[in-house]
C-alpha cells in the first residue's frame, strides 16, 4: 500500500462586506507553506502553522471580462481557482487514474470559502466541476483498449438524516446507512447515477443544489449546517489485461465549524444544533484518535461508528483513500477565535497516516 498523511491546504479569502464595514484588521500572513495568525487583542502574540500548502487569496485580484477573479500585475500574490485544482484536484484526479480511492474535504466556519474552493461561484468555478471536467477530457483522449464508467451521487446530511441530492421524492427520515463486508458503509437506495459527459454532471450538481435549497428553505434552516458529499465512481475496464481498477473519489463540503450558539428554548433547533455538532465532533474525535495512533499512541477504538458522516468518510479518515482537506479561513480580526480552532483542527488532521490500495480485480 501507498502511506501518506492527510495533505493539508489552508486558504484565506477577501474580506467580505460585512468586515470591511467594520474596518477589519487582516490577522492573516503566509509565507511559502507557512501561515501565521496574529492575535488581535494581543498583537505580539502570534502562532504559525506549517501545512502542505497555504494559499494567498485575500488580496492582489481583479476581475477579468469573464468575471473570473485573477491577480493583478502589481500585487500577484492571489491564489485563484486554477491554481488550486493544480494543485489539489490534479492530484484526486492522478490518483483516481491509478484506482486509489481520493477524497477531498474542505472544512471551516461559515463564510470562510469552503463552497467557494469546491463548487466555486459563476465563472470562478470550484475544484469539483473542473475535477469532474478534466476527467472527461482525459477519457477522451484515451486508447481504444479500454472502457470506463462514471457514476455520480450528490448527498446530504443533516440532523444526522442522509438525504438524496439527485431525487425529488423525499424519504421520510432518510436513507439508511448500512454497513457490508466489501465495501464498508454505503447509504442503501442512494442514487447513483451514470454520465458519460461533462455536461450531464454539471446539470445533475444544479439540479441537486436546487434540491438542498428547497430543502432548508422548507425545514426553515440554512444550509451551513448540512454536510454535502459528492460521490464519483470511475471504473476503468482494461480490455486486453482484462482488469478493472476503480476508484471512489469523495468531495466533501463539511457543515460550518463554527459552535453553535445555545439556543436553548425551541426543540427542533436545538436538536439540530446537537446533531450538527454530533458529526462534526464525531469527525474531531475521529481525527484526534487517528492522529494519536500515528504519533505511536496507544488507541483502542476509533469511534468511526458513532455518526454518519464519520461512517461515510471511515475509508478517507485512515484507511484505503489518499485524503486532501482545504482549511478555509477569513483573514478577519473578529473570526480570530475560529480561524484558531480551524488551524488547529487542521494541524491534527495532517498527522493521520492513510493506506491506499490501488483497487484493481479481474474483470467480471
Ligand atoms: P462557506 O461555504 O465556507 O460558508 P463561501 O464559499 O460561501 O463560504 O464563501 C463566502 C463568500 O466569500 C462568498 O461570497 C464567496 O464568493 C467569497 N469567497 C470565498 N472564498 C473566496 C476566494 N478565495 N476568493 C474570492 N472570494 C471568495
Ligand atoms: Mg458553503
Amino acid at each position: 500500500p501507498s502511506i501518506d498523511s492527510v495533505k493539508v491546504a489552508v486558504r484565506v479569502r477577501p474580506f467580505s462586506q460585512r468586515e470591511k464595514d467594520a474596518g477589519s484588521q487582516c490577522v492573516i500572513s503566509m509565507n511559502a507553506n507557512s501561515t501565521t495568525i496574529c492575535d488581535p487583542k494581543n498583537p505580539g502574540h502570534v502562532k504559525t502553522f506549517t501545512f502542505d500548502l497555504a494559499y494567498w487569496s485575500h488580496s492582489g485580484f481583479l476581475k477579468d471580462e469573464d468575471g473570473r477573479l485573477v491577480s493583478t500585475g502589481s500585487d500577484n500574490r492571489y491564489a485563484g481557482q486554477r491554481e488550486i485544482f493544480c494543485d489539489l484536484g490534479q492530484g484526486v484526479l492522478d490518483s483516481a487514474w491509478q484506482g486509489y480511492n481520493a477524497t477531498l474535504l474542505a472544512y471551516g466556519q461559515t463564510g470562510s470559502g469552503k463552497s467557494y474552493s469546491m463548487i466555486g461561484c459563476g465563472a470562478d468555478r470550484g475544484i469539483i466541476p473542473i475535477v469532474c471536467e478534466e476527467l472527461f477530457k482525459a477519457i477522451q483522449n484515451q486508447e481504444q483498449n479500454k472502457q470506463y464508467q462514471v457514476t455520480f451521487s450528490m448527498l446530504e446530511i443533516y440532523n444526522e438524516q442522509v438525504i438524496d441530492l439527485l431525487s425529488k421524492t423525499k424519504k421520510r427520515g432518510g436513507l439508511k446507512v448500512r454497513e457490508d463486508h466489501q465495501q464498508g458503509f454505503y447509504v442503501d437506495g442512494l442514487k447513483q447515477v451514470p454520465c458519460d459527459s461533462y455536461a450531464q454532471i454539471e446539470r445533475l450538481m444544479e439540479q441537486g443544489t436546487k434540491i438542498r435549497t428547497t430543502a432548508s428553505t422548507s425545514m426553515n434552516v440554512t444550509s451551513s449546517r448540512s454536510h454535502v458529499v459528492i460521490t464519483i465512481q470511475f471504473k476503468q475496464i482494461f480490455l486486453d489485461e482484462e482488469i478493472t481498477k476503480q476508484s471512489v473519489i469523495n468531495l466533501v463540503d463539511l457543515a460550518g465549524s463554527e459552535r453553535q450558539k445555545s439556543s436553548g428554548s425551541e426543540g427542533d433547533r436545538l436538536r439540530e444544533g446537537t446533531h450538527v455538532n454530533l458529526s462534526l465532533t464525531m469527525l474531531g474525535n475521529v481525527i484526534s484518535a487517528l492522529a494519536e495512533m500515528a504519533v505511536g499512541k496507544k488507541v483502542l477504538h476509533i469511534p468511526y461508528r458513532d455518526s454518519v458522516l464519520t461512517k461515510l468518510l471511515q475509508s478517507a479518515l485512515g484507511g484505503n483513500s489518499k485524503t486532501i482537506m482545504i482549511a478555509a479561513i477569513s483573514p478577519a480580526d473578529m473570526c480570530y477565535e475560529e480561524t484558531l480552532s480551524t488551524l488547529r483542527y487542521a494541524e491534527r488532521t495532517k498527522k493521520i497516516k492513510n493506506k491506499a490500495v490501488i483497487n484493481a480485480s479481474p474483470t467480471e
